[in-house]
């Protein structure tokens, strides 16, 4: 599915979540749930600066959703993220059953990018989602927001 002029829109709140979590001393990066109605239902971004690396913002939304909302109402909802989904966070997404993913930029943009500025490799494999969990619906990169976000991310790996 392409992404549409909503589906940018919660992007575009994702990377605003994303500055904020650097701004504050975190990796930048921002996660939304969405419902199958439309509604934002839950947001979180990166909080890994005192020490815990398992922080993510997907992996967060895949706490709150099975408490919130029932298995329908799950698998109807999308989690935008200003960074697709890693191992751990895709698996879970999976795990609770939740729907749709639809990202900003790829694990392998920024990967790429990394690996371009000299950046210390990540102790995860940088899989696809749909390498971890095949059966899910998954859309991006938008490359309205690439530049944006290169711009964070290079912050973040070579700080001045
Ligand atoms: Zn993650």
């Amino acid at each position: 599915m392409a992404l549409d002029d909503i589906d940018l829109t919660h992007l575009r709140r994702c990377v605003e979540l994303a500055r904020e979590a650097l701004d504050d001393g975190d990796e930048p990066f921002g996660s939304l749930l969405v419902d199958g109605a439309g509604t934002l239902r839950f947001e979180d971004r990166n909080r890994v600066k005192g020490g815990d690396h398992t922080r993510h913002p997907e992996l967060e939304i895949a706490r709150w959703a099975p408490a919130h909302l029932p298995p329908e109402e799950r698998a109807a909802a999308t989690v935008y993220t200003s960074g697709e989904h890693c191992p751990m966070c895709a698996a879970a997404h999976a795990w609770v059953g939740l729907g749709r993913i639809v990202y900003a930029v790829s694990s392998a943009q920024l990967t790429a990018w990394r690996t371009e500025w000299g950046a210390p490799a990540s102790p995860v494999l940088a899989l696809p989602v749909g390498g971890v969990a095949p059966g899910l619906s998954v859309d991006g990169p938008a490359p309205e927001l690439e530049a944006e976000m290169r711009e964070l991310h290079r912050r973040r790996a070579t700080p001045s």
